[in-house]
């Protein structure tokens, strides 16, 4: 009896390798064509640190002409939730990053190299199983989980590395007659690679963000194809980014000490090892420590949370290549103007240490690309939003019409109005400019400077009988409070009254603000005559009686 009789007893029905081989050719793409992807397991969460390496993935597949595809790696069925697929599918879609090939649906995929789903791949991660097992690169192991459990507490008590390997790997040298015998027994197995690595060599990697490294040779024998006869880990990424003709491997440092072994199981099948780019997690200041985003303590770890808290998705992605690559704050600068998916991303220029991730930074981006946005964008996404999140927002705006008047307030212009970071900013900031609102709430009007309500009474009195012209321009208009600052005994200008303050119990922008709590009930809000053009001569005068009365 020979391997080849033993892996035909175990994979009696597993194809050759040439078959997947044939099947899954060399892509036929442009020199330097990056071909990466986004391997999740369907766990029912999709981690920012995920779409951040899904980001860069895409980046490098973009800007190359290659192909950016979803693989769904579904081999730990115990962590599977219910509809994970679409989870995934979805946050790449809301954030626009649908993928060229992959999963598109919880079932459904496209592209030529799938299934792209490991769960469906199970015969040919058994063909390449069967082939090491040919070579004697890979054997069943009989060990029982008490026995392995038993190994590990022997190697810790003699302090010694704990795993599978050397003098440990007990199954490795069971004979093929012997390892037949107990398979026909009726005994349970997995498989097992049989590592020709030592300890004591080292191996140079080059990894394309974190530079040179040095490992030791990996020595483990570890398990191949597991007891529910899924492949691990290990073996599926050598298989599947091997047949899916994945040029660079984009993932979590995590893996980083993982990578002597991939490279010599790439070798050992007999593949052309990808390139590997290992992305440092997105860490967070916790109180002056600096620890990974964490699924468990904080919000903003889960994708989801930007949707709903309605963070734009432009800003998202400028946030993550903010922190991505260290030049694209210069880049910004000298393209205001440009849209995110101009930049040219750069790999080597990702840091190799964690990235922390900053929240005011993030949102202070979101003001900014809101900013210029046209009315009607703000409207749109807005509106998208609140019909999922916000039922009083998506009323506010079944006006479409006022509603645009609304948001076009300071936009457009030069300086554009930056009060609206994200979604869910936009209910709280143009509230008070519906009169059904408005009126409805009990406003509590805080002047400011000026408290005595009498001296409001007539300020406001005083404008509605005298000044107040809904037709006036913006220049007459402004003359017309400086008249009626004047006639309150207040400086006309600011600058006047800052050179004598001691003459004028105040100046003519505590009358305005009198006018504009009186009007909206804030003390700050976007230029004041836009919002009387938009509120109108009726509601106006209904505002100042209400802030009379
Ligand atoms: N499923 C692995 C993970 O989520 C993928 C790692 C990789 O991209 O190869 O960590």
């Amino acid at each position: 009896m020979n391997y080849k009789d033993l892996a035909d007893l175990i994979f009696p029905d597993a194809k050759e390798i040439s078959y997947y081989e044939e099947k899954y050719p060399a892509r036929d793409l442009p020199e330097g064509a990056v071909v990466s992807r986004f391997a999740p397991s369907p766990t029912g969460f999709v981690h920012i640190g995920g779409l951040y390496q899904a980001l860069v993935a895409r980046e490098m597949t973009k800007k190359t002409g290659g192909v950016f595809f979803l693989r769904v790696e579904d081999t730990d069925q115990k962590r599977e939730v219910e509809n994970g697929v679409t989870g995934i599918v979805n946050s790449l879609k809301d954030f626009d990053m649908e993928p060229d090939e992959g999963m598109i649906t919880e079932t459904e995929e496209k592209g030529n190299y799938g299934p792209y789903k490991q769960s469906l791949r199970k015969d040919i991660y058994e063909a390449y199983a069967k082939y090491l097992i040919e070579q004697g690169k890979a054997y069943p192991c009989f060990c029982t989980p008490e026995e392995g459990e038993e190994i590990r507490k022997k190697q810790e008590a003699a302090k010694i590395r704990p795993g599978y390997y050397g003098v440990w790997a007990k199954c490795r040298n069971l004979t093929v007659e012997e390892s037949a015998e107990k398979i026909k027994n009726g005994e349970k197995y997995i498989i097992r690679f049989k590592s020709p690595g030592r300890e004591d060599r080292k191996i140079k990697h080059h990894d394309v963000i974190k530079g040179n490294v040095d490992f030791p040779e990996n020595d483990q024998d570890i398990v191949i194809i597991k007891a529910d006869g899924l492949p691990t880990y290990h073996f599926a990424h050598a298989v599947d980014d091997h047949l899916m003709r994945t040029t660079l491997v984009i993932r979590s440092d995590e893996w980083l000490s993982s990578v002597p072994l991939h490279l010599q199981l790439f070798h050992e099948l007999g593949f052309k090892a990808p390139k590997y780019a290992h992305i440092a997690p997105i860490m967070k200041n916790d109180n002056g420590n600096k620890r990974k985003l964490s699924k468990r303590k904080d919000p903003e770890a889960a994708v989801e949370y930007y949707k709903e808290e309605g963070i734009p998705v432009d800003a998202v992605k400028e946030y993550l290549l903010n922190i991505a690559n260290s030049n694209f704050e210069n880049w910004r600068r000298a393209n205001p103007d440009k849209s995110v998916d101009e930049f040219d991303f750069q790999l080597n220029k990702m840091s190799v240490s964690g990235a922390l991730f900053d929240m005011v930074k993030l949102l202070d981006i979101g003001k900014t690309v809101i900013s210029k946005m046209s009315a009607e964008e703000v409207y749109e996404n807005a509106l998208e939003w609140a019909k999922e999140y916000d039922k009083e927002l998506e009323e506010m705006l079944e006006d479409k019409e006022y509603s645009l008047k609304v948001l076009g307030i300071e936009r457009g212009n030069k300086k554009p109005r930056k009060d609206i970071a994200k979604w869910s900013d936009v209910k709280n900031s143009i509230i008070y400019m519906y009169d059904e609102k408005f009126f409805a709430s009990d406003v509590t009007y805080n002047y400011a400077k000026i408290s005595d309500k009498e001296e409001i009474r007539k300020i406001l009195q005083s404008y509605i009988e005298k000044y107040f012209d809904i037709n006036d321009d913006k220049d007459m208009w402004f003359n017309k409070i400086k008249d009626l600052a004047e006639e309150m005994g207040y400086a006309r200008e600011v600058k006047e009254f800052k050179a004598n303050p001691e003459n004028w119990p105040g100046h003519v922008g505590d009358i305005s603000t009198v006018l504009r709590v009186a009007l909206t009930g804030r003390q700050n809000t976007p230029d004041m005559y836009e919002i009387m053009q938009v509120l109108g001569k009726d509601s106006i005068v209904k505002r100042l009686k209400k802030a009379i009365g």
